[in-house]
């Protein structure tokens, strides 16, 4: 590890947990709010169908991120683990610390940002 502490880390890793924390919370309720569109469906005539249907694939849309955001946290914390923290995925420069700061779970510097 080159320039982060292990309070440092502490810090990131304690940060990602929280953040996976929410994010699993969120996911938690939304899975009763999909439960609640596909009840609404037999009941309902053939526009409020589709406005459902939409809603749906939004909410499925949403969710497939949320679950993305969920493996860039669990990818990250294992290169805590690993002591691989911090360093670029593409060319194993050390990530600039404001990017860290704003997304823990970045996996590449500025230049190789997606
Ligand atoms: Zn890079």
């Amino acid at each position: 590890m080159a320039d982060l502490t292990d309070k440092e880390l502490a810090d990131f890793a304690a940060r990602l947990h929280s953040l996976k924390a929410d994010l699993q919370e969120v996911q938690a309720s939304s899975k009763d709010a999909s439960a609640v569109v596909q009840l609404d469906q037999q009941s309902v005539g053939r526009l409020s169908r589709m406005d459902a249907l939409q809603a749906q694939a939004m909410a499925q849309e949403t969710e497939r991120r949320r679950a993305l955001d969920l493996r860039k946290i669990d990818a990250a914390l294992s290169r805590i683990d690993d002591g691989e923290f911090g360093y670029c995925a593409v060319c194993g420069d050390a990530i600039e610390r404001g990017r860290l700061d704003l997304d823990p779970a970045a996996a590449t510097c500025v230049a190789h940002a997606k």
